[in-house]
């Protein structure tokens, strides 16, 4: 499909997509790998999920017919900086960051005419990261939503889809502010539940902490898994998606309020309505096999 295929940014998602690629035979003839981790690159020469690992990005993206960023979102916008000069003419570049409209805003700015920009944002991950933890399945049955501002080349829309099909997702094309919102409730919001609860949990008088290690029973355990995500990556996507996710706490704080209240005051069908409505979303879930 591309003949060279240059990643950058070999974490949990960029080396998923390489040992996919490197696997698949049909998304690139040639796939170059470049981080800005010495030991990550050192890692990569063993592991052997591409074709070349060059470390700079300007000699990196050299050629290479479609460009994948792969890094934090806070470090988006200057790798496009420092790559957009070198990029071959007629190149596709795209990203995976996990917020849209402050990639837009970084990236649209600085555009060559003659390159396509098409973000994306594959909804799959585990709380690891680096390049032992991708894997080439970690794509299969999930959805990339991608977000291409208004005018760019249909060719290069279609040639990402058929990137991230061929890794095994299901693609969508979405407005970069309606995709912030929903994924400011369906992951921003629930990461910053996981981190907060860890916290409290942490601040508790010392006998009561080590029990809550001891005795951590499945719902906190559930908190402590995604409460164990890179802390770079979560900062970025909490200040890259500042409005939308304080608008979702601000709701999910009244929410939490109206069923503190429903406790106080004994309010079993309030309390009744509320989990009820929770089974039901994740029944949804397992019904679609998104569980
Ligand atoms: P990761 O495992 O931490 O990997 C990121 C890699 O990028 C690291 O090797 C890092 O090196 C490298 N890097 C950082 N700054 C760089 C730079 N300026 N130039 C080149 N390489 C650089 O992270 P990830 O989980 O794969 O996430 C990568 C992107 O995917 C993020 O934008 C994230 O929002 C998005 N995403 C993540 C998930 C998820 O669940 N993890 C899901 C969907 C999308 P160092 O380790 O030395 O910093």
């Amino acid at each position: 499909m591309f003949r060279r295929l240059t990643l950058i940014g070999l974490g949990l998602i960029g080396s998923s997509v390489a040992r996919r690629a490197m696997q698949h035979g049909g998304i690139a003839h040639e796939i170059v790998a470049c981080d800005a981790s010495e030991s990550v690159c050192a890692r990569l020469g063993t592991l052997g999920i591409a074709h070349r690992v060059e470390p700079d990005p300007t000699l990196a993206v050299r050629d290479a017919d479609c460009v994948l960023l792969c890094v934090p979102v806070g470090a988006l916008g200057a790798v496009a900086a420092a790559i957009m000069p070198h990029l071959a003419a007629g190149a596709i570049l795209s990203d995976v960051g996990s917020t849209k409209q402050s990639v837009l805003g970084e990236i649209l700015p600085i555009l060559r005419p003659d390159i396509a920009f098409v973000p994306g944002h594959p909804l799959a991950g585990t709380e690891y990261s680096g390049p032992d933890s991708g894997f080439a399945t970690l794509f299969e049955g999930r959805w990339c939503l991608l977000t291409p501002p208004a005018g760019t080349d249909a060719n290069a829309i279609a040639a990402i889809e058929q990137l991230w099909q061929r890794c095994g997702a299901r693609t969508r094309i979405m407005d970069a502010a309606h995709h912030d919102r929903v994924l400011a409730i369906v992951s921003h919001l629930p990461h910053l539940l996981a981190f907060t609860i860890c916290g409290t949990a942490d601040d508790l008088a010392g006998e009561t902490r080590e029990e809550v290690l001891e005795f951590a029973a499945s719902g906190f355990r559930d908190f402590t898994r995604i409460a164990a995500s890179d802390p770079v990556m979560w900062r970025d996507i909490f200040l890259a998606n500042r409005e939308a996710l304080l608008e979702m706490l601000a709701r999910f704080t009244e929410d939490a309020q109206a069923m503190a209240r429903a406790i106080r005051w004994g309010d079993d069908d309030f309390i009744v309505d509320k989990i009820n409505r929770g089974r039901a979303i994740r029944r949804g879930l397992i019904e679609i096999r998104q569980a």
